[in-house]
């Protein structure tokens, strides 16, 4: 039996490994894809504190090199499944584990447009984070994908960096609340197309250029880059059933505590305003230590 299994082995996840073998719990990381999670995705970070420039790549590698070091285990599987009790049963596709406590850390995805062109060009111009990457954007064309709260937040924030930003919104009117609609119109370096769908990336080796559906017209924007703002997906269908989640399946909660006893939550998986590798870190840290105190309090498993 472990003492924790962790779901996950994103920046969340591995952070939590690391402080729950430190504190000396047999603990197993089960991770369903690739080590690192979504940043390991990525070509570039300059916003993790001690790193001034790190691959994503690079950065995930280092986690996993230090969750080994400090003990834990680390498996891939994919968790189906998870069943309570005094201790809990942690199903996967091909095994069954048991363990005394549980930490969530099973991230999100962000929506993509589903394009044939759009994956060559992933982290080659576009984006899906833009207080991530806006930085590299100074001076320069962008386009932002959505219409919807984060869709403008996100073109407000490039139009302070950038020369000029395109905001291609699929319906007719913007979605996002009427504040944001009278900030926008005052930025005289956004450009807002209503009714417009993007058809096509275009470049070489990186973006150059969109192709877009206005009404029954084509129009090719010539962009250094594309902020996609069409939402997020948690993976958490695996527990939907199991947990209180949100309308949009985050799990709720505001402290890394679940409404399940010896179950904790960390990371982009649950409800909070802010998703990046710093907050998913911290959220590690108190979920770890949440669950640690739970398995030492309770001895009688
Ligand atoms: C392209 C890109 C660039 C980014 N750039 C930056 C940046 O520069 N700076 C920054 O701060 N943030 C950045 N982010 C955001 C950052 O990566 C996330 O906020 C962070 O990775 C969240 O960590 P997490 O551990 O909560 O979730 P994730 O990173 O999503 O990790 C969750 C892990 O759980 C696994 N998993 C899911 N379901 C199961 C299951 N059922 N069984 C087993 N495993 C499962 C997944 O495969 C995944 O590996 C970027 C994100 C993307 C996509």
């Amino acid at each position: 039996m472990y003492d924790i299994i962790i779901i996950g082995g994103g920046p969340a996840g591995m952070t939590a490994a690391i402080y729950t073998a430190r504190a000396g719990l047999k603990t197993l990381v089960l991770e369903k894809e690739s080590i690192g999670g979504q940043i390991s995705t990525t070509t570039l970070v300059e916003n993790y504190p001690g790193f001034i420039k790190i691959s994503g790549g690079e950065l995930s590698m280092n986690m996993y090199d230090q969750v080994l070091k400090s003990g834990a285990e680390f498996e891939f599987d994919t968790v189906t499944k998870i069943v309570d009790g005094k201790t809990k049963k942690v199903i996967t596709q091909d095994k069954e584990y048991e363990s005394k406590a549980i930490i969530v850390a099973t991230g999100a995805k962000y929506r993509q447009l589903g394009t044939d062109s759009e994956k060559k060009y992933i982290g080659k111009g576009i984006h899906f984070c833009t207080s991530c990457d806006a930085a590299f954007y100074k001076d320069k064309t962008v386009a932002v994908i959505g219409g919807g709260n984060s869709a403008v937040a996100s073109a407000l924030t490039l139009a302070d960096l950038a020369n000029k930003v395109y905001l291609i919104q699929l319906l007719e009117n913007l979605t996002c609340e009427y504040d944001s609609v009278k900030k926008i119109k005052t930025k005289k370096n956004i450009e807002i197309i209503c009714n417009a769908s993007v058809e096509e990336f275009l470049g070489n080796e990186n973006l150059e250029a969109i192709k877009i559906k206005v009404k029954n017209d084509t129009r090719i924007i010539e962009v250094d880059g594309v902020f996609e703002s069409i939402g997020m997906i948690p993976d958490t269908k695996f527990i939907v059933d199991f947990i209180d989640i949100d309308e949009a399946e985050y799990i709720v909660s505001d402290d890394c505590y679940t409404e399940r006893k010896g179950i904790f939550v960390a990371g982009d998986c649950r409800t909070k305003e802010v998703r990046q590798l710093t907050t998913a870190t911290n959220d590690g840290t108190i979920a770890a230590t949440l669950a640690i105190n739970y398995v030492k309090k309770c001895v009688d498993f």
